[in-house]
């Protein structure tokens, strides 16, 4: 029927109205923002009002719940103490102003100045500034995921509400750093897996060192005990040791042996050289003045050296006919020269019969015998 629904509807929101009056009867005065009434309330045997009164009442974040970024330092003391000392908690910052977090952020919101040694200038490791522009901060939270030193955290805390955007809203270095147990409260789990990673990481870390140290132990104590060894060994043979001047002497006559050993095997393979060497070639005849034979010029002279006659002997052993046939193949020219006293002329001036030469020579014309025309 028509109104039916409505008055039905109306009627469970009245119910709901007076039985969250009775409820809240059973905690007055505190009522409101009490912790047991607001978990009955939740619960399935809740009575009244479903809904949470924010801000007196509020729902506590779920662990992986994420608002905006913040950093994280070790010096653990909160904030509101009056113990907490901004320098010390700026010291020990985890962040080391890599960059890395600035430069994975999507919007490109967060903004690092880098420390650098007044004295040295050389950089250091913690951030001068850090800022997060939180009017543009997405809550994507890669910062924190890709940060290599877990330095930067998403928070919880979402109550930032301000009447003034220009400055308020662009959180600096000393507002974004929050103590270490701050996170361990906020994410108990994902502190507790990162502390038990980070404890393993350094266990394993120390592991490596003692172990290095170890060997290193060991390679020094063997080395200590060979040369121990080695020290020791002369006396253990018995041999007494030898004084610089004895070792001195013992050198030398090693070397004198030495030397006296090279020299003789020097003269042994001197004389075997000797002995091997080839004996001298005879020198070359030197070759004689043909043209002093009769009938032989200069140009004959050369033919004949040519062909391999170079001396008085040589000549007087060729045969005619041969002198003949080394004339005949040098041409028509020397068809008329006649070598018929040639080798008889050489024979003489071989021997050295200078007068008989001449004798025959004086009986010659053109070194042709007179009875042969
Ligand atoms: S990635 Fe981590 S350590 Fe590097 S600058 Fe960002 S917060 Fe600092
Ligand atoms: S949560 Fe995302 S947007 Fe915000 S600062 Fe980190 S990376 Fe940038």
């Amino acid at each position: 029927m028509f109104g039916l629904g409505v008055a039905k509807g109306l009627g469970i929101t009245l119910k709901h109205f007076i039985e969250t009056f009775v409820d809240d009867l059973k905690y007055f005065p505190k009522s409101l923002g009490n912790p047991e009434a607001f978990a009955r309330r939740q619960g399935p045997s809740g009575r009244g009002l479903f809904t949470v009164e924010y801000p007196e009442v509020k729902l506590p974040p779920k662990e992986n719940f994420r608002f905006l970024p913040f950093l994280i330092t070790d010096f653990d003391v909160p904030k509101d103490s009056p113990e907490y000392d901004p320098e010390k908690a700026r010291e020990q910052i985890r962040c080391t102003s890599c960059g890395i977090c600035a430069k994975v952020c999507p919007p490109q919101c967060i903004w690092i100045v880098r420390t650098n040694d007044p004295k040295t200038g050389k950089p250091v490791p913690q951030p001068a500034a850090f800022y997060i522009d939180t009017d543009v901060c997405m809550n994507c939270g890669y910062c924190a995921e890709f940060c290599p030193f877990d330095a930067i955290k998403m928070d919880h805390d979402f109550e930032l509400a301000d009447y003034e955007r220009e400055v308020g809203h662009i959180h600096d270095l000393q507002r974004l750093m929050k103590p270490v147990s701050y996170y361990a409260q906020i994410r108990p789990t994902f502190n507790a897996m990162e502390e038990a990673a980070r404890r393993a990481a350094e266990e394993e870390k120390r592991r490596k060192e003692e172990e290095k140290k170890r060997r290193a132990a060991e390679k020094a104590a063997a080395k200590a005990a060979a040369a121990k060894a080695a020290a020791e060994k002369p006396a253990a043979e018995g041999k007494p040791k030898r004084s610089p001047e004895e070792i001195k002497a013992q050198r030398e006559a090693m070397l004198a042996k030495k030397q006296a050993r090279e020299a003789a095997r020097a003269q042994a393979e001197g004389g075997q050289a000797e002995a091997a060497a080839p004996a001298p070639a005879e020198a070359p005849a030197q070759p004689d003045d043909l043209t002093k034979i009769e009938g032989i010029g200069p140009k004959i002279n050369a033919l004949l050296q040519n062909a391999g006659i170079t001396t008085f002997a040589q000549l007087a052993a060729t045969d005619v006919e041969k002198i003949q046939q080394i004339l005949t193949e040098a041409g028509s020219r020397y068809q008329l020269a006649d070598p018929g006293t040639w080798p008889q002329q050489a024979k003489l001036a071989a021997e050295g019969k200078w007068e008989e030469l001449q004798k025959l020579q004086d009986s010659l014309k053109g070194g042709r015998r007179q009875d042969s025309e």
